[in-house]
């Protein structure tokens, strides 16, 4: 069985980072794609583990090679998804989770309509704000562009399947496995064990009329 390719979405700031880690850390069946960037390296990032930090022009050249199931800018850098990296993980029967923005997540629907797709809000727009301001990640420029962004990412909200506000993260990340948990065993994706019994159904309609 093909793995499933969830898609986890939402302004900067709404604690999707922290929530897919902590989902990761429980779940052993779930693998998450790194994505690469051109944005410049935090204090506490790895190269590999969190994103994989690329040049401009390394970048460029991935894209003209078509390494990316989906690319956009944002917030003014550059990222992508690995095509590669996620459809050989998908073929060999492994769920993926993509941590990417709105409009990735929304060039990924067109391609791969079965995919999942997960919205992460924050309660408040006012405690977007505050949490993005509080974090000291990004420089006053990074930071209202990020802040303006959000207001079109939360637009979007009704294109996915699946809403977490982030109101305690705990909780979010209890939300976010369950999710995960109850599409691995949506009918829909068990036609496998479903198809054995299938012979049943005559045997069954045969009871039903006697
Ligand atoms: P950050 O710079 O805070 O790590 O990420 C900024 C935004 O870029 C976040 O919304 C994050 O989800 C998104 N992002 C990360 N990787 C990718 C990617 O490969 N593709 C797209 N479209 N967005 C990404």
């Amino acid at each position: 069985m093909e793995g499933i390719l969830f898609v986890m979405s939402g302004p900067s700031g709404a604690g999707k980072t922290t929530i897919v880690k902590g989902a990761l850390r429980e779940l052993e069946d779930v693998e998450f794609s790194v994505s690469y960037t051109t944005r410049p390296k935090r204090e506490n990032e790895v190269d590999g583990r969190d994103y994989f930090f690329v040049t401009k022009a390394e970048f460029e050249e991935l894209r003209k090679k078509g390494e990316f199931l989906e690319w956009q800018e944002v917030h003014g850098h550059l990222y992508g998804t690995s095509k590669n990296y996620v459809k050989s993980k998908m073929k060999s029967g492994v769920n993926v989770l993509l941590d990417i923005d709105v409009k990735g997540a929304m060039s990924v629907k067109k391609q791969i309509k079965e995919a999942v797709f997960i919205f992460v809000a924050p309660p408040s727009f006012k405690e977007l704000k505050e949490r993005l301001i509080k974090r000291h990640t990004e420089g006053k420029e990074d930071l209202e562009k990020r802040i303006e962004d959000a207001k079109y990412e939360l637009s979007m909200i009704s294109e996915f399947d699946y809403l977490i506000v982030n109101h305690d993260v705990d909780q979010s990340i209890k939300q976010l496995e369950s999710i995960i948990i109850a599409e691995q065993i949506k009918v829909s994706r068990r036609g496998e064990f479903v198809g054995k019994y299938k012979f049943y159904k005559s045997v069954a309609r045969k009871e039903e009329r006697t």
